[in-house]
């Protein structure tokens, strides 16, 4: 049996460039792990793969991100056995912080430990690509830029920790809708990428969020009005910049002082019964 942690990322930028002919996008997004994570065990059985998750909304069948992580394990390598997977989960679902895709590169590193397959980084970067896009950043994590769909890692240095704040209204947002809605030659405003790689490597924390940009936040905005107040408060209580991850609906603040990210949160929590709230730390 083994057990292990599988961490949610926010985006410090993400910039949609064109659309494919397959239909994906083109992307090039700055990727940053939190604190926050689910907690995946996984055990060997004799057949088959059977998956436990209570959260709602996360399917316990083969439709589970996970479950189709192990299945690719268990047929690409012939393994003479099944596995068990449990989910944890404690990052919130559909919110734009990678909850599914980071379960699976869990257990794709499980299997690999759990049957010592002695498979390195990129080969299991390689078959997360396979899966879904998300999921050869998850295996890496950290700080990184992800370009073409996702897949296409790049390590950055690292983000100094400080304290984050998240707040996921009560409603899931669907991915492929937010794309589906966006008008790639409307966008004006763009994420200065590689000034924020720039700010990275001299640790410049208060440009990054000064500079936190993301294409994708004005349509999931449009549709929810909830997300600009979020921000604002998140301004207004102190948050040194604040912008909404991946697809949404997560809206998340930095702050340069644990103190007043501590009061933020003690009184959004209040405040904002529509919202589930998170403090954490990046890392
Ligand atoms: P991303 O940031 O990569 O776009 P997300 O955080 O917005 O992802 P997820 O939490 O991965 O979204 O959930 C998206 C959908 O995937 C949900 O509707 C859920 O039913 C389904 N799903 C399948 N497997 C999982 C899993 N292991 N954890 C969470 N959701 C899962």
């Amino acid at each position: 049996m083994i057990t292990l942690n599988a961490h949610a990322k926010i985006n410090l930028s993400l910039d949609v460039l064109s659309k494919r002919q397959d239909g994906y996008h083109n992307l090039k997004m700055i990727m940053q792990t939190l604190q926050l994570h689910d907690t995946i065990t996984i055990q060997e059985i004799k057949s088959g793969i059977e998956i436990e998750c209570e959260a709602a909304y996360v399917p316990n069948n083969s439709s589970n991100i996970a479950y189709k992580a192990a299945e690719k394990m268990v047929v690409k390598y012939g393994l003479d056995a099944g596995v068990r997977i449990s989910i944890d989960k404690k990052i919130p679902v559909a919110a734009g912080l990678a909850g599914g895709s980071t379960d699976a590169a869990a257990v794709l590193k499980g299997v690999n430990s759990l049957f010592k397959l002695g498979l390195d980084q990129q080969e299991l970067m390689e078959i997360g690509k396979t899966i879904g896009a998300d999921i050869p950043y998850c295996i890496r994590g950290g700080t990184a830029l992800a370009e073409g769909i996702g897949e296409l890692i790049t390590p950055l240095p690292r983000m100094e920790p400080i304290p984050v704040l998240l707040v996921k209204p009560r409603f899931g947002v669907s991915t492929a809708s937010v794309f589906k809605s966006l008008e790639i030659d409307k966008i004006t405003d763009r994420p200065k990428t590689e000034l924020l790689i720039n700010a990275l490597q001299r640790k410049d924390t208060h440009f990054i969020a000064n500079n936190l940009c993301n294409v994708l936040e004005s349509v999931t905005a449009a549709r929810y009005p909830l997300i600009d107040k979020i921000k604002k408060d998140l301004i207004t209580k102190g948050a040194i910049g604040s912008i909404m991850s991946g697809s949404g609906p997560t809206v998340f603040g930095l702050f340069d002082d644990t103190e007043v990210a501590k009061k933020a949160f003690g009184i959004l929590k209040k405040s904002r019964n529509d919202c589930i709230l998170t403090y954490i730390t990046n890392d």
